[in-house]
C-alpha cells in the first residue's frame, strides 16, 4: 500500500472566517499533498516500511534507515500532522463534554487554563512547527492515570517521535495563516478555537488511554 490523501470531513470554506477557503485548499491539495508524494517516493523501495501505518512510522521513527530517515521523518510527519489536524476542527466547532472540561481542569486548572497554556506554545514555537496537548506515554506501563500535557514540536516533528500520544494539534507554520493573518500568529490561534471539534479530541484521548492498556 502506499499513502494517500486522506479525504477532509468537511469543506474548504467550512471552517471560515477562523481558516480562509483559499488556504484550506492551498494547505490540502498542495502542502499535504506534497508530504504524501514525497513520502511515497522516499519508501518506494521500501515495501515494508510503506505497508505500516503512519502512525507507525512516526513512533519508530529512530530505527528508519539513516538514507531515508530524514525524508520520513519530515514528509512522513507533515502526513501524520495534517492528517490529524484535518479531524481536530470542524464547522462552528463542537463542544467538550463536562467530563472532558472536569478533566482539563484537573490537570490544567481550567479549560481556559489549557487554552491559555497550548497558546503559548504555540506563541513560543519559533519558526515552522506544531503546538500539541499530549497524553503523555510513560505512564502506560505504570498503570497510572494518562497525563495530559502542552508541548511544541519544530517542522513536522510530532509527539509520537517521542512516546507521546498527540490529541490535539495546531499548525503553526506559516503556510497555515499567512494569507488572512500574515505576521499575526496569535489571531490565527486565537479565531482557532472556534472551530476546534473537542468531540475528536475526546475521543482520541479516550483512545489514548485505551491503547496504552
Ligand atoms: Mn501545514
Amino acid at each position: 500500500m502506499t499513502f494517500t490523501l486522506p479525504k477532509l470531513p468537511y469543506e474548504y470554506k467550512d471552517l471560515e472566517p477562523a481558516i480562509d477557503s483559499r488556504t484550506m485548499e492551498i494547505h490540502y491539495t498542495k502542502h499535504h499533498q506534497g508530504y504524501v508524494d514525497k513520502l511515497n517516493a522516499a519508501l518506494e523501495n521500501e515495501k515494508e516500511l510503506a505497508s505500516e501505518p503512519i502512525e507507525e512510522l512516526m513512533r519508530k521513527i529512530d530505527e528508519i534507515p539513516m538514507e531515508m530517515a530524514t525524508a520520513v521523518r519530515n514528509n512522513g510527519g507533515g502526513h501524520y500532522n495534517h492528517s490529524l489536524f484535518w479531524t481536530v476542527m470542524t464547522k462552528g466547532g463542537k463542544k467538550m463534554s463536562g467530563g472532558f472540561e472536569k478533566k482539563l481542569a484537573e490537570v490544567f486548572g481550567s479549560a481556559d487554563s489549557l487554552k491559555e497554556k497550548f497558546a503559548a506554545e504555540a506563541m513560543g514555537r519559533f519558526g515552522s512547527g506544531w503546538a500539541w496537548l499530549v497524553v503523555e506515554g510513560p505512564s502506560a506501563s505504570s498503570g497510572q492515570e494518562s497525563r495530559l500535557q502542552v508541548c511544541s514540536t519544530a517542522n513536522q516533528d510530532n509527539p509520537l517521535m517521542k512516546g507521546n500520544v498527540p490529541i490535539l494539534g495546531l499548525d503553526v507554520w506559516e503556510h497555515a495563516y499567512y494569507l488572512n493573518y500574515q505576521n499575526r500568529r496569535a489571531d490565527y490561534v486565537a479565531a482557532w478555537w472556534n472551530i476546534v471539534n473537542w468531540e475528536e479530541v475526546e475521543r482520541r484521548f479516550t483512545g489514548a488511554g485505551q491503547t496504552q492498556k
